[in-house]
């Protein structure tokens, strides 16, 4: 019953990611048909630093749906079933997610919030509860297999599992859906797991795709200023009603 950290891995992205947005763009205010211009663009006679260019401004101006076309694809372990039920709230992805009815869960790795790691005596008890849980879920395991229960006994045991059992899972998101997840996850007001990593996923994106991904980030990076209240602003910013108040 070991614990386990974040790993992010990068799988796959949409092939010739750039010219594919510059083309769903250009489609938009060009009079002829882009796919007669597509295998010229491959062949570079546009340069990238000219599609690069216009896409990020058009994209300034708000006009956003020509990034839903490229899509990136990410495997992620090492992180708790709290941090994937956060996650699947993000409706505009797919998800491909360890099933804990499958997949055996007896020898589960765990994750340990870093403010319980601190302290000793949290730590302590917190790692005697993953492990009562455990014993717990071979007992209840063993009893209904002796009872018939079969192949189907991991799916009740998987009852006494906590929030913080490791699961693994792969994502897909479009780019419009990843800046927005971006916005809300790599803010200082997300939850520290989910923090940690969308922040992964924000640095592979930005390596993969800078002209999108550059200037992603929390809501506040894009703003300059930060949309919450003051009771849950970190600070970074300066929030909405003092810039408001104080137009200097
Ligand atoms: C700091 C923080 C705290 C949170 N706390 C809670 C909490 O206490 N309880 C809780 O339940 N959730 C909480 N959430 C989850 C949050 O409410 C969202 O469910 C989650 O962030 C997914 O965001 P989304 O709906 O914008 O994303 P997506 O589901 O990916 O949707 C993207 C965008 O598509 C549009 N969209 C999608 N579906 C619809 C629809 N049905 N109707 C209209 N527009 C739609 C919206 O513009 C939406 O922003 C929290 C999130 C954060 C970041």
């Amino acid at each position: 019953m070991p614990q386990k950290k974040l790993a992010v891995t990068l799988l796959s992205h949409t092939p010739d990611a750039l010219s594919l947005i510059y083309a769903s763009f250009r489609q938009c205010y060009h009079a002829g048909y882009v796919g007669d211009l597509w295998e010229r663009l491959l062949a570079g006679e546009t340069p990238r630093e000219k599609q690069a260019a216009f896409v990020e401004r058009i994209l300034s101006s708000g006009h956003e749906s020509p990034v839903e076309h490229v899509s990136f694809s990410f495997a992620v372990e090492g992180v708790s079933r709290a941090l994937t039920h956060q996650l699947v709230r993000h409706r505009i992805a797919s998800y491909s997610q360890q099933s804990q009815r499958y997949v055996d869960a007896s020898d589960m790795d765990y994750i340990l919030p870093p403010a319980v790691a601190r302290i000793p005596e949290a730590r302590a008890r917190f790692e005697a509860f993953i492990r009562e849980a455990g014993e717990a879920y071979k007992d209840i395991q063993t009893i209904l297999k002796e009872n018939g229960r079969g192949a189907k006994a991991n799916e009740d045991a998987r009852f006494v599992l906590p929030n913080a059992a490791e699961t693994k899972i792969v994502v897909t998101m479009n780019c419009r859906s990843l800046l927005h997840f971006f916005e809300l996850r790599c803010c200082m007001r997300a939850q520290w797991e989910i923090r940690a990593m969308a922040d992964r996923m924000l640095a592979l994106c930005r390596e993969a795709l800078p002209v999108i991904f550059a200037a992603g980030g929390a809501k506040c990076e894009r703003l300059g200023y930060c949309p919450e209240d003051e009771q849950f602003s970190c600070g970074k910013y300066p929030i909405r009603e003092k810039i408001l108040s104080n137009p200097s």
